[in-house]
């Protein structure tokens, strides 16, 4: 049968949940466990799409299209899954369907209630997020153990464990040991033992305590803990603050969270080879550092932009190099001195984004780029940034636009170079859907996006309601621009790229999604390569 890992969290949010699942994803699948993840998000939100990514951090996108958490970032590239839409669920989506249900009459009459109603919903969902190949599927719930919209989630797993019984479901809890501002009192375990007794409240006993401080947990404070709240010591364990996410791996492993969690499961396990993971580590620790501007509009916010991060720090990392990171504000560029800002850096990305707000400043960072043969990355919103540079600067038409920066709807329809198709492919000033998940690309033959990817026909996941205006086509390719890549069926423009020896690539997908600490994705190995190469011979 079927094991499931619930991870649950208490004294306060953002301890790091994500993180840590996805750790231990990646030590089972080391150990040959199959795993598969499911997070539950309890907002009313049906999905993370309408979300604005400064309080939620990055629409995470899966190949299946669906608009998710962060964490299942965290998921996919940690154990190396690839997940999609039954594996985000949230409270939106469970009332959705309980609702959809009770108008469909499949209640017969019944008073619709959270208990049993909601909560067998939740439990369904729960059994629908593993595949054939999980043996066991971790659970993490969002939010901190007493949040009243976490109730029926927690009374969900309180009845699913209940059923399961002993050997099928454990239960792992993440609570903070805050330390006390004055003075060296060491951490204090208090509020972790007051999360331990709001789940007992809620009828659940944790088998697992997992304690993040920002120091080492001292042995005294461990052997407190698991007194107070019912765990063996050696099931109370350390997460301290780290430098780089990927040493949480390490962490747990070395304090055999995977081994005992095995065992408390009956999971049969091999010795976890997790060598190649900690070289990566080792590399993206690297102190020779290449420098990296990013030009967005959610700058001094990495959450925002999770995975493009992710994805440099990988790509680095294989070229033996750790990264260096500058958020730029587009909005700032758009008024001050290009060169104080952009100055030093070895390449240049322009990050998706929504609204016309830092537009101009994300083109003066492209055309700097371009001009000074700097290596750039576009993606989506970044490579509508770099067309539109191109028809006013290069092709000559001041009046270029996007679609999306006219607020008014009053531009001629002559200078929507990025624009809203209709159903025939037609440029439209209205309408327009959402073009979600994995699409397929046909590089062209010769071009720099078919050498970095190595291959004739690749696929790769979007978000984006907007597309460069395939009337504007010809004229982008008279005045130079390579369309390196588009879609086989319907011929959109799927990448762009200068010919000659500057590395200038735009990608109307995300290729960020789909990045690997240990398969870090072509574009991104390519484009790093380019910026490594103006400074010396890359290790690779
Ligand atoms: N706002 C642009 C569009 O909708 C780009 C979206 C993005 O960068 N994800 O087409």
């Amino acid at each position: 049968m079927r094991k499931h890992i619930f991870i649950t969290g208490g004294v306060v949010s953002s301890l790091g949940k994500g993180v840590v699942s996805a750790s231990l994803g990646l030590l089972l699948r080391a150990g040959g466990v199959g795993v598969g993840f499911l997070k539950f998000d309890p907002y009313l939100n049906r999905d993370a799409g309408t979300m604005n990514p400064h309080q939620h951090g990055e629409v995470f996108v899966t190949e299946d299209g669906a608009e998710t958490d962060l964490d299942l970032g965290h998921y996919e590239r940690f154990a190396d899954v690839t997940l999609g839409k039954r594996n985000n669920v949230t409270t939106g989506q469970i009332y959705g369907s309980v609702l959809e249900r009770e108008r469909r009459g499949d209640y017969g009459g019944a008073t619709v209630q959270v208990i049993p109603h909601v909560v067998d919903a939740i439990k369904d969902a729960i059994l629908a997020a593993g595949t054939p190949e999980s043996d066991v599927v971790l659970v993490e719930l969002g939010g901190t153990i007493g949040d009243i919209e976490g109730m029926p989630f927690i009374e969900a797993i309180r009845q699913f464990m209940l059923e399961r019984g002993h050997r099928d479901a454990v239960l792992l809890h993440l609570a903070l040991l805050p330390g006390v501002p004055a003075g060296d009192k060491g951490v204090k375990t208090k509020p972790a033992q007051h999360s331990a007794q709001k789940l007992r409240e809620c009828g659940l006993q944790m088998d697992f305590l997992l304690c993040r401080s920002e120091t080492p947990m001292p042995e005294e404070a461990r052997r407190k803990l698991a007194l107070h709240t019912n765990v063996r010591p050696e099931r109370v364990i350390d997460v301290p603050d780290v430098q780089l996410i990927y040493d949480v791996p390490r962490h747990l492993s070395r304090q055999n969270l995977d081994r005992l969690l095995c065992d408390r499961l009956r999971l049969s396990r091999r010795e976890a080879d997790v060598s190649a993971w900690r070289a990566f580590a080792a590399a993206a620790a690297s102190p020779r550092k290449v420098r990296i501007a990013v030009v967005g509009k959610y700058s001094g916010m990495a959450d925002c932009y999770k995975s493009l991060g992710e994805a440099l720090l990988h790509a680095a990392a294989a070229r033996g190099s750790g990264l260096e990171l500058g958020w730029l504000d587009a909005e700032e560029i758009e008024a001050g001195d290009i060169n104080a800002f952009l100055a030093g850096y070895d390449g240049l990305v322009v990050p998706g984004g929504f609204g016309v707000r830092g537009a101009e400043g994300k083109m003066r960072a492209v055309r700097w780029a371009r001009e000074r043969k700097v290596p750039f990355l576009g993606l989506c919103y970044g490579l509508q940034c770099a067309v539109v540079e191109f028809a006013r600067n290069v092709c000559g038409v001041r009046g270029a636009m996007s679609a999306e920066w006219d607020e008014e709807d009053r531009l001629p329809a002559g200078d929507r170079w990025i624009t809203l198709l209709d159903n025939q492919g037609r440029s439209t000033p209205r309408g327009g859907t959402l073009r979600l998940g994995a699409q397929p690309c046909r590089l062209l033959p010769g071009s720099r996006a078919r050498e970095a990817y190595g291959e004739d026909c690749i696929s790769e996941r979007h978000r984006h309601r907007y597309e460069v205006n395939p009337e504007k086509v010809e004229q982008l390719e008279r005045n130079g621009l390579v369309v390196s890549g588009r879609h086989p069926e319907n011929g959109l423009v799927e990448i762009v790229e200068l010919p000659g020896d500057q590395w200038f690539v735009a990608t109307q997908a995300h290729p960020e999604f789909k990045s690997r600490p240990l398969r870090p994705h072509p574009l991104f190995l390519a484009f790093i390569g380019a910026a490594m190469s103006g400074k010396e011979p890359a290790a690779k």
